[in-house]
């Protein structure tokens, strides 16, 4: 078979070398332990736990044909630095080939000498100017010409993107998802255990506020050992906040190391998949009484520790005035936002071009909720994969947007946008 290039949707881009290896669910732990040399996964479909299995190997690329721009694949791509595309195009017959992924596009199997150069330059290229962006970004705030400033945070998945997130210039973490250190894990990790990783990642991120979002589990992301049953719409079923409010044995442990970690460094807690002032008051009741336990046993925390909610269903966007008085902060999760509002399944490739986040109803609900929470005194910060479009970066300044929380690779790019914008 001669040289292929197979075309497909960016899901994040970079240029790098490996062999292909083309994987399915069947192969089970084989797969994993033939990753040796650097590898492109090629695959029909890629859950987030293979995902993250991955990205821990010599993994360099991800050809995914079930993928769509805000599923988990695309979003964990982008947090570990892996180039990564959608394509229709994915063939087991190119397992163990020679092949290029050039993560704006194409994948080329089985290179001839001349695409081999020119992409080996390339690749130099885009790194080299990554690496200069990332430099330029630590010593740079966000600030615009006419001296408006918005803080860019980092959206992230594992304890070991800290160092990441810091390397681009991050003023904080706005959103670390703690449901994939659930699903990387083989048992449920225990309080001690999520206590020391919380601390350890604060004190390696130094300043800034880290934002830690409680076990947004169910739909597509689901650890093996919670035996949760499948279900026939999970997208709108038993997941996030649902199940933490139903399972307290899970909840209460990871509030009580979420506020032990608060001890060291500015610490807040983030619920997701709100859709009720009720599941904030139960919430707050919870972690009333679990304050109130710590102080009884003479555990240090921050008893003004911010608490906020995502903002990720239309439910919570047309109550956000209410939510607002009851929470220190929102953030507006554009990914499922637009696959609720718009009621497209945010993992479907097929209706990728229909899944549109510049849906006027978008952008209205961004600004109905910012105007809330300004009203409430409440800041706001967008944390969908939309925060990093800077096409609309000075729309989200004019709606008087706080922050944007980005995965790391996006934050340089983003500070230099609002710089540039008067
Ligand atoms: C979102 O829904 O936009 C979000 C930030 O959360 P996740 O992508 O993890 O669902
Ligand atoms: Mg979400």
């Amino acid at each position: 078979m001669g040289m292929i290039a197979a075309r497909g949707a960016s899901l994040n881009e970079g240029i790098r070398f490996g062999r292909i290896f083309y994987y399915s669910e069947e192969m089970g732990h084989a797969a994993f332990d033939a990753i040796k040399e650097p590898t492109i996964v090629v695959a029909i479909d890629l859950t987030p736990r293979d995902t993250l299995r991955f990205g821990r190997l010599n993994v360099v690329g991800l050809v995914v044909k079930n993928a769509g721009p805000s599923s988990h694949t695309a979003i964990l791509s982008r947090t570990m630095g892996l180039p990564a595309l959608s394509s229709e195009d994915v063939s087991a017959q190119w397992h163990g080939m020679p092949g290029i992924i050039d993560g704006r596009g194409e994948l080329i199997v089985d290179p001839d000498e001349p695409a081999r150069l020119g992409y080996a330059l390339r690749a130099d290229e885009f790194d080299a100017r990554q690496r200069e962006l990332a430099s330029v970004s630590r010593g740079l705030s966000a600030v615009t010409k006419s001296g408006k400033s918005i803080l860019i945070y980092a959206n992230i998945n594992a304890a070991s993107d800290v160092e990441n997130a810091v390397a681009n210039g991050a003023a904080g973490i706005g959103n670390f998802k703690t449901e994939f250190m659930f699903m990387e894990a083989s048992e449920l990790p225990g309080e001690e255990e999520q206590f020391q990783v919380y601390k350890s990642m604060a004190s390696r991120l130094g300043k800034g506020k880290f934002v830690i979002r409680t076990l947004d589990i169910g739909a597509d992301k689901t650890p093996s050992y919670l035996h949760l049953e499948p279900e026939e719409n999970p997208a709108l079923g038993y997941r996030a906040i649902r199940i933490s409010l139903d399972r307290l044995d899970i909840f209460v442990p990871q509030i009580r190391a979420i506020l032990r970690a608060s001890a060291f460094a500015d610490v807040a807690i983030m619920y997701p998949m709100i859709v009720s002032v009720d599941e904030v008051i139960r919430i707050k009741e919870i972690v009333g009484k679990v304050m109130e336990d710590l102080t009884g046993e003479g555990v240090p925390f921050n008893r003004d520790i911010e608490q906020g909610i995502m903002i990720e269903t239309p439910a919570a966007v047309l109550i956000s005035d209410d939510l607002a008085t009851l929470v220190d902060f929102f953030s507006i999760g554009t990914n499922d936002l637009t696959q609720y509002m718009l009621a497209i399944d945010r993992t479907n490739a097929k209706l990728a071009d229909r899944y549109g986040p510049y849906h006027p109803a978008i952008l209205h609900s961004i600004k109905l909720v910012v105007e809330n929470a300004r009203n409430a005194g409440t800041w706001v910060s967008i944390s969908g994969e939309l925060a990093a479009d800077e096409a609309l970066t000075s729309t989200f300044l004019e709606y008087g947007v706080d922050a944007l929380t980005v995965s790391p690779s996006k934050i340089p790019q983003l500070k230099v946008a609002v710089s540039n914008i008067d």
